[in-house]
């Protein structure tokens, strides 16, 4: 097995960090408040929420249907801007970046999974992997294959290279979701309810996984559930309430 390490921009120089718990803060939030229009009603989804996940952590943030869950994921991974209050990953302020400079931290720095996989049905296992590198220059053509195939072989999945989707069994799916995640190095895992299309046996081993791979890859990961079964699993449970942290 090899071991990974931080593919960070070429420009930094900073040495690969094999650190677990340090006060080092991948993440910093602070006082994010979003809200959405529906037709003519205001929906508060994060009401000043702050939070900070410090590197190689390995969080779940835990809280009922529209508590912001998704909302506060969607932050991070720079999918949305708050109305108000400050996201730092990595040391940047992202709310300071124009597009193309929060696409590329995206790209480069956050791996997604999501709850319904979002796997394209057209493409093969391994088609569908490699598809976050072709949009990222840093990773040469030679390096994708050895990439993909790491990846592949990181979730016990590389039989199914060839295969499209729908042959595989939801939980199958969901580790090439994982994989495709983890193709490009991130620093960041984000996982938006990944168990909730999942039966119990297999919600238990796909948090295995990621359990597994937060040690071997030393990534950040942050999880969302509304499943307090699998709170026993994790070092670090965030509660989210009406938009913000209770505990
Ligand atoms: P969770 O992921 O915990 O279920 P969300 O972040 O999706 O919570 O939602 C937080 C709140 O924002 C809920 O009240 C939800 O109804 C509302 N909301 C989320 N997305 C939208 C949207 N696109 N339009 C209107 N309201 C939304
Ligand atoms: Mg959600």
């Amino acid at each position: 097995m090899v071991m990974h390490v931080k593919h960070l921009n070429e420009s930094d120089n900073r040495e690969p960090q094999l650190v677990t718990a340090t006060a080092d803060a991948i993440v910093r939030l602070s006082s994010l408040v979003k809200s959405y229009k529906l037709g003519q009603t205001i929906v508060p989804a994060l009401r000043g929420l702050s939070l900070e996940l410090n590197r190689g952590e390995f969080t779940a943030v835990i809280g009922a249907s529209g508590s912001g869950k998704s909302t506060l994921l969607n932050m991070i991974g720079c999918i949305d801007e708050p109305e108000s209050g400050s996201i730092v990953i990595d040391g940047i302020d992202v709310l300071s970046l124009d597009d193309n400079e929060r696409s590329r931290l995206r790209n480069q720095k956050i791996g997604f999974i999501f709850q319904s996989f979002n796997l394209v049905p057209v493409l093969t296992v391994a088609e569908n992997v490699e598809l976050p590198l072709l949009i990222n220059p840093q990773v040469p053509a030679s390096e994708r294959r050895d990439r993909v195939h790491q990846a592949l072989e990181d979730v016990g999945c590389s039989r199914f290279v060839r295969n499209l989707p729908d042959q595989l069994s939801g939980g199958q799916r969901q580790r090439v979701a994982i994989a495709r995640a983890l193709a490009g190095n991130p620093d960041l895992v984000l996982a938006d309810e990944p168990t909730a299309n999942l039966d119990s046996e297999n919600s238990h081993r796909i948090i295995d996984l990621m359990l597994d791979l937060n040690a071997r890859r030393r990534v950040t990961f942050l999880f969302s559930t509304h499943d307090e079964k699998l709170m026993g699993r994790v070092s670090r449970i965030v509660h989210i309430a009406d938009g913000v942290i209770k505990s």
